[in-house]
């Protein structure tokens, strides 16, 4: 209450001592100490007002991505998960079949610009080819996750080949990102129920599906991915797109600020899977 809440700025230049009436004997010896600042009268009251007007910066970066910290082990609970609680206004962006070289760092402009995180599930293949736009998606706060090394329909392949898709890819992550991948993505959504609970118990991965799909790897148009993506969206959902296509990527400025202006926030598929587990 007294010294110890004396702020040294500079030599002689000491601020908060007479905010304490008791403490008018320290007030004193400040005075005597002929503060340098011009008009800075230290033997009374403060003339100074509280800033009720300051705002921290990063008070609408916390509306856009809620606070939501992982535990440094993640552990899911379940196996397969389509969406995240709906009690939440929050969305996870997913993007698939990147990183490209021109279409990944334009979106990941786009989303910078906007401030807000997406989860991206890379092929392996392609993290070899452009590691540095990786790195770029971890460095930047967004989340990456497994989308295997070939992309190959893993429900025709055998456990040892899916077990390689899984292996190879995560080791092509780490080595690009040092950061081990938390979920998985089969391509086409296509994993059998025993398959899911192998890659589950073996990579600690769960299987990520969607809740909503604007099928734009058809390439509909601009307009029709992001109004798709925009009126189907839900509290809770799990949004699939794909960084691969450029119609996609062009869709996802109005989509972004369509989905904002209605009150949504961004959240990575973990920090929805960990808000799922502890509500
Ligand atoms: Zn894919």
């Amino acid at each position: 209450m007294k010294r110890r809440n004396v702020l040294h700025l500079a030599p002689g230049v000491i601020l908060g001592a007479t905010a304490c009436s008791s403490g008018k004997k320290k007030a004193a010896q400040a005075a005597s100490q002929k503060p340098l600042a011009t008009g800075l009268n230290t033997s009374s009251a403060p003339k100074t007002q509280p800033n009720t007007q300051y705002r921290p910066p990063a008070y609408t970066q916390r509306l856009r991505n809620p606070d939501m910290n992982l535990p440094s082990e993640f552990r899911s609970a379940t196996v397969t998960y389509n969406k995240g609680l709906s009690t939440h206004p929050y969305l996870a962006m997913t993007f698939d079949d990147g990183p490209h070289p021109q279409n990944t760092p334009r979106l990941l402009d786009m989303l910078r610009a906007r401030n807000i995180r997406a989860t991206f599930y890379v092929i392996g293949r392609n993290v070899d080819r452009y590691p540095h736009i990786a790195r770029r998606i971890v460095a930047e706060g967004h989340e990456i996750g497994n989308h295997t090394y070939t992309h190959r329909k893993l429900t025709s392949l055998s456990d040892a080949q899916v077990r390689q898709e899984m292996q190879k890819t995560q080791d092509s992550i780490a080595r690009a990102t040092g950061v081990k991948p938390r979920t998985m993505r089969p391509p086409y959504g296509a994993l059998h129920t025993r398959q899911r609970q192998m890659v589950f118990n073996e990579f600690n991965y769960p299987t990520i599906m969607w809740s909503v799909d604007p099928e734009d790897w058809r390439r509909p148009g601009v307009s029709v991915v992001r109004s798709r993506l925009i009126n189907r969206a839900h509290n809770g959902a799990i949004l699939l797109a794909h960084d691969l296509h450029a119609p996609t990527v062009d869709a996802m400025p109005g989509t972004f600020d369509g989905l904002l202006r209605k009150g949504y926030q961004f959240v990575t598929v973990s920090q929805m899977l960990t808000q799922r587990a502890s509500v």
